[in-house]
């Protein structure tokens, strides 16, 4: 009758003990458990500090170390309260400064802050946006600007502004409505992988510039390191040359990233420190063909080597080298890494190419193609959704609608331009950069002050000033009062030229180097009246100067980046 055989003091007392060699069995088991837990935490920490170590080496984990602290420490030292509204009152200062020249007002500009009650007629429009082209700029048609506008001849402009018109209301993302657009970028890709000798096997997309096409290169590679391996932590690990868009994407996609020193006298990647910073948690190697700072190509032939022997993807950014790097030794000159196999998918180990068709492709603003090795990689960067109550969902890249008449403008200038006319603006292009450096190079004036980074082989050439008394910031803003817009760098302090297709025009280089001359003689006549007068006076007064020489040099960028917020909340003034 479900009595128990013993009596009930006796199996309490049972139950007791059970009870508590249970618990200690428990216990046993959880000290086990915390002992595995602690274990393995400690192996992580080791494993990372072996990691790193290795990454950095000693000396060099000992000073990332002392930077961080010294970062730490300026940044309180910002905070005191006097310095503060110190930093403050400057950064007004600046802002007010900025105002000034982006947001022009005073009599003769209007400001347009609502809609009009009553709809413009066309003459008033066209009034109106004759007036808005005529606005005070920098003369990029006489050659005057460094990169920005690659092309800018009108028979080319009304090519693409008959494309535009005609595609203005397509949008590829009803690609059953709009069956043209669908095709022509599909021919673009198609295009490009060849420029770049894709395999059969190589798959593409257009996007909408190159910070895109690199986001979508890195976005790819994370997928596969987590798709294929697991990998919870990404880490790519990039050039300090490579471009801004690379730490763009490891922000926005969360991959930790290692910036490796390109060391003077070439300025191309160091590959072994490269190979250091591998881990399992990698997902990407980058390099240049070439970068923007310098007009330099890395080492691609090695870091194919490397991506292979390692199994990690490898991205080379030729962006800027767009239609150039494909067009340089059918126009005559020798392309980077030829001997070693090339900087393309020659190389077995690159698994995608950025490609600016707006850049040097002369395509509209708005174009670029990310290239593929094969059609999984380009999976990893689709974006899916099955279950939207809007229906089932799927786009290739970021935007979702996208512009048809961007695609039929790329479309239509690479037709109209085609292979010769490349491999033509290739020869004009890369002979005026060569004028520029050997100036630089020969020029008597110049070669006392100046000097080439590098040896540039594409279209940019930058150079920096080896003379203590002269900073290369006060030539580029001597310069820009002289109306060229020339591009400061940093790390080392430099100045660059990106050459288009305005600075070929005949005339255009000849005052650039004139104009160059006279600035580094002013400079070097200033240099010994300061001598003369015994002290560091009036150096260093211009924006860039400012920029980079004095906020450059501080060991915490939180000022910097308070300019550049000022700067960005100055674009939407109205
Ligand atoms: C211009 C450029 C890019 C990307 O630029 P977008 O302005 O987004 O088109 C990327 N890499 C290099 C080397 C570049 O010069």
């Amino acid at each position: 009758m479900g009595s128990s055989p013993l009596p009930v003091s006796l199996q309490s007392k049972f139950q007791r003990s059970q009870s508590t060699s249970r618990l200690r069995d428990y216990h046993g088991n959880f000290n086990i458990l915390r002992n595995i837990i602690f274990a393995l935490f400690v192996l992580r920490i080791l494993r990372k500090s072996f990691y790193f170590l290795r990454g950095h080496g000693l000396i060099g984990s000992i000073l990332v170390l002392y930077h961080s602290i010294h970062k730490n420490a300026y940044k309180m030292f910002l905070n005191l309260p006097g310095v503060r509204s110190q930093v403050s009152k400057q950064l007004e200062i600046a802002k007010k400064d900025m105002e000034d020249k982006l947001v022009p007002s005073g009599p003769g500009t209007n400001h347009y802050r609502h809609l009009p009650k009553e709809p413009w007629t066309k003459e008033q429009l066209h009034t109106e946006l004759e007036s808005l082209a005529a606005m005070k700029r920098t003369r990029w048609e006489e050659g005057k600007v460094s990169g920005a506008v690659y092309h800018g001849e009108s028979s080319l402009l009304d090519i693409q502004s008959e494309a535009m018109r005609l595609f203005s209301v397509a949008n590829p993302i009803h690609a059953d409505v709009f069956p043209a657009v669908r095709k022509m970028e599909a021919e673009v890709v198609a295009m490009v992988l060849a420029l770049f000798n894709a395999p059969e096997s190589g798959a593409g997309a257009t996007t909408s510039g190159g910070t895109e096409s690199i986001l979508m290169a890195c976005l790819s590679a994370r997928q596969k390191g987590y798709s294929e391996r697991r990998i919870t932590e990404p880490e790519m690990i990039i050039p300090s040359t490579a471009h801004a868009a690379f730490h763009k994407a490891a922000n926005y996609f969360k991959i930790k990233m290692h910036t490796v020193a390109c060391p003077a006298p070439d300025y191309v990647v160091d590959v072994n420190r490269v190979r250091r910073l591998i881990n399992p948690n990698t997902v990407l190697l980058v390099g240049s063909a070439p970068n923007y700072p310098h007009g330099i190509v890395d080492n691609i032939p090695a870091l194919s080597k490397l991506a292979l022997a390692y199994k990690i993807p490898l991205h080379v950014d030729c962006c800027l080298g767009s239609f150039i790097m494909p067009c340089l030794a059918k126009a005559g000159f020798p392309s980077p890494w030829a001997e070693e196999g090339g900087f393309d998918f020659r190389q077995p180990g690159v698994t995608s190419i950025s490609v600016d068709t707006h850049k040097y492709g002369f395509a509209p603003k708005g174009n670029s193609c990310i290239l593929y090795r094969n059609r999984q990689l380009r999976e990893y960067q689709y974006f899916i959704c099955p279950e939207w109550s809007g229906g089932v969902y799927g786009s290739p890249s970021i935007a979702g609608s996208r512009p048809g008449a961007l695609i039929a403008g790329c479309w239509a200038s690479m037709m109209f331009v085609g292979e010769k006319g490349y491999v033509d603006a290739t020869h004009k292009i890369v002979t005026t950069k060569l004028t520029i450096e050997n100036a630089i190079k020969e020029h008597s004036v110049l070669k006392e002050t100046l000097s080439i980074l590098g040896r540039p082989m594409v279209s940019v050439v930058a150079f920096e000033s080896f003379d203590p008394a002269i900073s290369v910031y006060d030539i580029a803003d001597a310069m820009s009062k002289r109306q060229w817009h020339l591009n400061s760098l940093q790390d080392p302090p430099g100045v660059h030229v990106a050459v288009t297709l305005p600075m070929t025009k005949p005339g255009a280089v000849d005052s650039l180097i004139d104009d160059l001359v006279a600035v580094v003689q002013g400079e070097k006549e200033k240099a010994l009246d300061r001598l003369k007068a015994g002290g560091p006076i009036e150096k260093g007064k211009g924006s860039s100067a400012q920029l980079y020489g004095v906020a450059g040099s501080l060991p915490d960028k939180s000022i910097v980046e308070k300019m550049v917020v000022a700067y960005l909340d100055t674009l939407y003034k109205a």
